[in-house]
């Protein structure tokens, strides 16, 4: 009807300069088109399930799948995290909190003079992109293919600096305990730190006898010297 009441008339295409992009149908092909979206639903009957019977299957993700973060470590134990807050900076959705502290001689967690003293991540904000990863300068934080992120509480899904730390491995010495004597942060960026070295095992063993990193023999790893780096360039 139109707006006075009387019956609309269908204006000419020429008249409203609308061209409709698809032909319409002529036939038996006018006759079926209000069910050819049934074509889809047929074909897909006859194709192989692909439903994943998650939870109780588990399909391994893809490799480089962004699942929940991780704080890395150098081969000693040392924290890679020097807390520049760049990996905060970088968030859009605001979802990581960062505050740096000063090692001191008494308390290194990590390579040089800073390390991430608080580290936050809000999993409710965060929307897993990754840009946090670019931006870390000294590849602290990385992403695992953990997926399993859901909880009963909102607090549960702010995660911690320990809930995000990487596990220790073995040999490796929980910090805060010195750098690898003769060593610089950039020694360390570079890779050249293989492990503990003994001072840094007697240390802790002076600091914190009952650590339960500390191996039972003063025989560890430890980083490549000089002249070993040579010989492998
Ligand atoms: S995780 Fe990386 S970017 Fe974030 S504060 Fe630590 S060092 Fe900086």
């Amino acid at each position: 009807m139109g707006a006075d009441g009387g019956q609309a008339v269908e204006r000419p295409a020429a008249e409203t300069g609308y061209q409709p992009l698809i032909e319409p149908k002529t036939g038996i092909g006018e006759i079926l088109a209000p069910v050819a979206g049934f074509g889809v639903t047929l074909s897909s009957m006859f194709r192989p399930t692909v439903t994943e019977q998650y939870p109780y299957e588990r399909v391994p993700t893809k490799p480089r799948y962004h699942g929940r973060h991780q704080l890395n470590r150098y081969a000693d134990g040392l924290e890679k995290c020097i807390g520049c807050e760049l990996c905060a900076w970088a968030c859009p959705a605001d979802a990581i909190y960062v505050e740096g502290g000063d090692n001191s001689a008494d308390a290194q967690f990590s390579p040089g003079e800073r390390y991430g003293r608080v580290y936050q991540i809000n999993y409710l904000r965060c929307i897993f992109c990754g840009l946090c990863i670019e931006a870390c300068p000294t590849r602290a934080l990385t992403m695992t293919n953990e997926f399993e992120l859901a909880g009963p509480t909102r607090a549960g899904l702010i995660f911690e600096k320990a809930d995000l730390l990487a596990p220790l491995q073995a040999g490796m010495l929980a910090a805060p305990h010195p750098m690898v004597g003769g060593t610089t942060d950039t020694d360390y960026y570079r890779g050249e730190v293989t492990g503990p070295e003994p001072e840094q095992v007697d240390w802790v063993r002076q600091h914190r006898p009952d650590d339960p990193t500390l191996p039972d023999s003063a025989s560890t790893g430890s980083r490549t010297t000089t002249a070993e780096r040579g010989r492998t360039r």
